[in-house]
């Protein structure tokens, strides 16, 4: 079979690794793919950008692709889906109505009211609606999020009443382009973050092995948000009860009340938690396809033939489809260009690739284009170093080296990927 994989980051890049070595598939093209995509064994980039959505369907109609996967949320949030069921193209993701869950936070964070699904207590403004004595009355810290879909950069946690003003203000003005037409205000949610992705169709579910991300730059998780410096799976806070409790509370109603709002959900379904002291697993975010850097970990232990499981998924099978895991953990770390996630500096050649490539692990690219006979960065995160281990600890050594054999101009990452983990290991 052929498959096409949409998008060109760190996720496409495993996704396309993964479904590569499946024995059922003869070829996998990536649209627009990345300089490490161009050079998996069964895997050929495709010049198409991902918002191109009639280029793609073209594409897919004459190379007769059997099954695309989506990656990121613009193209979903754009219909994409729906525009391949139309044509009679099998395309695993949601349609554009049930992909809202992500385009816009307001819209969730009703959902989730309307539907009991536990979250923080907010309120959503316009700029007509915008009242600064209401944020005045607000708990410290405040935190604020841009409406619509911001590249995981639109939240900003306030520690004074004057500063999410500004906040809120600015993203009223255009900070975020239309993303921020209306802004949520929320409570500060206290606890752990956990991330939570299953592949569903309709009322079936099967939840993928779990992870933890680190949204934040710097080391000890601070400094600004970013779109991810790296995670890790399984995640060791997640036992058997906080998972029944997850599907129970927060994936079973979910997917009911898409289905009872007429939006039936077929694809990844990401959950963004904070579970609180209590065990209380109050959903931050809904992401409609899978979490970048969580993907790269999770492919690295996943057994299973992921289009097998895509197609189960299609054909309303997913309830007896089961997914095999590699007991091990796994463990990736972002490298980012200097600067990132603010303006960055692109067309830096990155050393060391052939040395990583000789030592356990799996680099995955993202932010990479190649350039006469070298590879450069062109984007915020550019690699993302995998490793395996029978701890967490371990997978993080296996990750570090692969790290370590890699250098370009002003590059950054973080050295505790995994210290919560680590920590509790260590108990
Ligand atoms: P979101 O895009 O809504 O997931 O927010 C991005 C990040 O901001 C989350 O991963 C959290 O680390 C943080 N965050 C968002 N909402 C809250 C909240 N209500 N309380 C505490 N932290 C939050």
């Amino acid at each position: 079979m052929k498959v096409l994989i949409v998008g060109g980051g760190g996720r496409e890049h495993a996704l396309a690794w993964k479904c590569a070595r499946s024995l059922r598939v003869s070829q996998v093209f990536v649209a627009p793919g990345n300089a490490g995509t161009a050079l998996e064994p069964n895997v050929k980039n495709v010049d198409i950008a991902a918002d191109d959505l009639d280029g793609l369907l073209d594409f897919a109609n004459a190379e007769a692709i059997d099954l695309s996967i989506i990656g990121p949320e613009g193209p979903l949030v754009a219909g994409i889906v729906d525009k391949f069921a139309a044509a009679g193209r099998r395309c695993f993701g949601p349609t554009r109505a049930a992909a809202r869950l992500e385009g816009s936070k307001a819209f969730t964070k009703d959902f989730l009211r309307r539907h009991g699904i536990p979250t923080a207590a907010y309120r959503v403004f316009d700029r007509d609606s915008f009242d600064a004595e209401q944020i005045r009355s607000q708990k410290l810290p405040i935190v604020v999020k841009a409406d619509g879909l911001a590249a995981g950069k639109g939240v900003l946690v306030c520690d004074s009443h004057e500063a999410a003003i500004i906040a809120a203000t600015g993203m009223l003005d255009g900070a975020f382009g239309t993303a921020g037409h209306r802004v949520v205000i929320e409570e500060f949610l206290s606890g752990e973050e956990i991330s939570f992705i299953v592949m569903a169709h309709d009322q079936q579910v099967l939840p993928l092995a779990t992870s933890q991300d680190h949204k934040r730059r710097d080391d000890g998780d601070c400094g600004p948000n970013t779109g991810g410096m790296g995670a890790y799976s399984p995640a060791p806070l997640v036992d058997a009860d906080l998972h029944a409790r997850i599907m129970r509370e927060v994936i079973a109603p979910t997917l009911r009340g898409l289905r009872a709002d007429g939006n039936p959900y077929t694809g990844f379904l990401y959950a963004g938690l904070m579970v609180a002291a209590d065990g209380t697993p109050n959903v931050l975010e809904f992401n409609c396809r899978f979490g970048d850097p969580e993907t790269q970990p999770i492919m690295m232990r996943l057994q299973s033939d992921l289009t097998v499981l895509c197609e189960a998924a299609l054909d309303g099978t997913l309830d007896r489809a089961r997914a095999d895991w590699d007991e091990r953990a796994a463990l990736g770390v972002v490298m980012a260009a200097g600067g990132y996630p603010g303006a960055y500096h692109s067309g830096d050649p990155i050393s060391g690739l052939d040395v990583a490539a000789r030592l356990p692990g799996k680099v995955f690219h993202a932010g990479t284009r190649a350039e006469a006979s070298r590879i450069v960065t062109s984007g915020g995160r550019v690699l993302c170093a995998v490793g395996l281990g029978d701890s967490v600890s371990l997978a993080q050594r296996q990750a570090y080296d692969l790290v370590h054999a890699i250098h370009w101009n002003l590059v950054q990452y973080r050295r505790d990927i995994g210290h919560l983990a680590i920590a509790r290991e260590r108990r």
